[in-house]
């Protein structure tokens, strides 16, 4: 895959993307980040990017002009294995499943909105999807950018040596399997200033293990993120299913509510 980030700071890039298994798959060519600078696609003797808002109001606003040509340029065809996203407080709340689906396309565009964002128009006739990584509001959308990278590229087939890790971390269940939150994690010592790992780890019992991580994992779900077991996606386990065993029924979570 290739993703193409547009930005008037082409130099943030240099960090988020260099460290441990994304700089180590980008390296052997799994994917590719190519940075477009958004003042290249300027023609005043300023290079400039933005102007005020009509109809008045605080700060400045990216105009159209070198949005549409830097996309333009860097695709003059759009295929449909190409998707245009702009990165925007007011977009479509960013998650897993989200990130499951841009996997799939041959190249991303990823436009990072700075000041008071961007001209209207870019998300109206030039974007396919307008894309918020959470409710809060970041000073530019190079922060966005990257964390989709990271997110997405992760999925790549490679990418992550274990690909089984992938498919039972948080939010990462698809089908029946509720998307719930990954069982938590101990290593060594067995013992730390008196806390003690829990015994069943231990004991090498592997249904048994399964079992404790499967229940530890949706008691840490209700107790931080019980909207995940609400939602329609976190759908109860289909009857039968390996899940069904240890997924709570209404009767049960109840319990597990009480207790917690
Ligand atoms: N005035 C805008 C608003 O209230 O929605 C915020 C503009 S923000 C200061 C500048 C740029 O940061 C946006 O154009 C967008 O590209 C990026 N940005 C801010 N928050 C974001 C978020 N939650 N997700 C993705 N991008 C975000």
């Amino acid at each position: 895959m290739i993703f193409h980030v547009l930005t008037i700071f082409p130099d943030f890039f240099r960090g988020p993307l260099d460290y441990g298994i994304v700089a180590r798959a980008r390296k052997s060519g799994l994917f590719e980040v190519r940075i477009h600078n958004l003042r290249d696609y300027a023609h005043d003797r300023h290079r400039t990017v933005d102007d005020r808002p009509f109809g008045g109001g605080e700060g400045m606003v990216l105009k159209p002009e070198p949005i549409f040509e830097a996309v333009e340029t860097i695709w003059p065809e759009r295929t449909p294995g190409r998707r245009v996203i702009l990165l925007s407080a007011q977009g479509r709340l960013f998650n897993q499943k989200m990130a499951r689906e841009l996997a799939r396309y041959e190249e991303l565009l990823l436009i990072c909105g700075r000041y008071e964002g961007v001209d209207e128009r870019v998300a109206l006739y030039l974007a396919d999807d307008e894309i918020s990584i959470g409710d809060y509001v970041l000073s530019g959308g190079e922060l966005a950018a990257a964390v989709i990278i990271d997110v997405v590229a992760r999925l790549l087939p490679g990418v992550v040596g274990n690909e089984a890790s992938i498919r039972s971390e948080s939010f990462s269940a698809e089908g029946d399997e509720p998307a719930i939150l990954d069982y938590p994690q101990y290593t060594r010592p067995a013992e730390f200033r008196g806390w003690r790992v829990p015994e069943v780890l231990l004991s090498g019992h592997h249904a048994e293990i399964r079992r404790w991580r499967r229940q530890a994992a949706l008691e840490k779900t209700l107790r931080l993120r019980p909207d995940l077991l609400r939602r329609g996606e976190a759908k109860p386990p289909a009857p039968g299913s390996a899940a069904a065993e240890a997924v709570p029924t209404g009767a049960d979570s109840a319990k597990l509510e009480g207790k917690l």
